[in-house]
């Protein structure tokens, strides 16, 4: 059986018990190690095969699959953050079915959670924004027109920009056209959970140069809203006089 195991943001015991329990079974490990941390193979049997896919296509990681697929063995395809976010799970999971291979996902600790935890912020908050936009600028892969961050960032919400930290000025610029003002708070949080993990605080207008000093060019969340400074309101669920299923609230 293939288990697509979402590893999580890069500290090994962010990982599910499930995923875990997986990998210390596992027959064969294919894992994405340009962002995955080879730590997490060290729970791995002696005898388990490792595959690094940073440097095979497509057709070679399901070869993989194939030659090793019987019933009794386990195969993880480990992912970084959570499998169903700019995994390209899609197109294996295409190719299996084709072949009808079963498959499960084991999802993960994203990393835009991650990098939330890190600040210590909450991307929900009353009074501010209860909408958190996951999104990326496009790069060679193309976004949807109808999602350009500028079209994004209109609607005021909590954002989470992945892969895009290498066009800071650009992602910058059209962040502002769309907020329509320079002072939103933005953290960008490098290798979120990692032992050189990096946070840089501050907004629209002087974020890049703290980024381009820093030197950070890749594995960065840029996390973008008042959320991360701003004024919020309390709760309606904890606040002692609002009733709900589980409490009556005073009068
Ligand atoms: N599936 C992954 C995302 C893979 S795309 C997830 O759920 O997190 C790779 C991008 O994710 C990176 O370019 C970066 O923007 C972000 N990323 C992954 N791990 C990260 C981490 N530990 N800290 C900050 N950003 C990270």
């Amino acid at each position: 059986m293939i288990y697509f195991v979402g590893a999580g943001p890069g500290d090994v015991d962010l990982i599910t018990v499930k995923g875990r329990d997986l990998l210390t079974r596992a027959d064969v490990v294919i894992y994405a190690g340009s962002l995955v941390w080879d730590q997490h193979l060290r729970f791995c049997k002696q005898d388990c095969l490792q595959f690094n896919s940073a440097g095979m296509t497509l057709e070679e990681v399901i070869a993989v699959m194939k030659k090793n697929d019987r019933p009794e063995k386990v195969i993880v395809r480990l992912h970084t953050g959570d499998p169903t976010i700019y995994g390209a799970i899609r197109e294996q999971m295409s190719f299996l079915e084709k072949e009808t291979m079963p498959y499960r996902v084991i999802p993960g600790v994203s990393s835009f959670t991650a990098a939330c935890a890190v600040i210590n912020r909450e991307f929900t908050v009353p009074g501010v924004s209860q909408t958190v936009i996951v999104t990326r600028m496009e790069g060679k892969t193309p976004v949807p027109e109808l999602e350009d961050l500028e079209r994004l960032a209109s609607h005021q919400s909590s954002m989470a920009i992945f892969l895009s930290v290498q066009e800071i000025d650009k992602v910058l610029e059209k962040l502002k056209r769309g907020y329509n003002r320079s002072n939103v708070p933005v953290s960008v949080v490098y290798k979120a959970t990692w032992p050189d993990q990096q946070v840089l605080t501050g907004t629209l207008a002087d974020i890049g140069e703290k980024v381009k000093k820093a030197g950070i060019s890749r594995f960065a969340q840029i996390l973008v809203g008042d959320f991360i400074t701003g004024d919020y309101e309390r709760s309606l669920l904890y606040n002692p006089e609002f009733s709900h299923g589980y409490r009556k609230g005073k009068e």
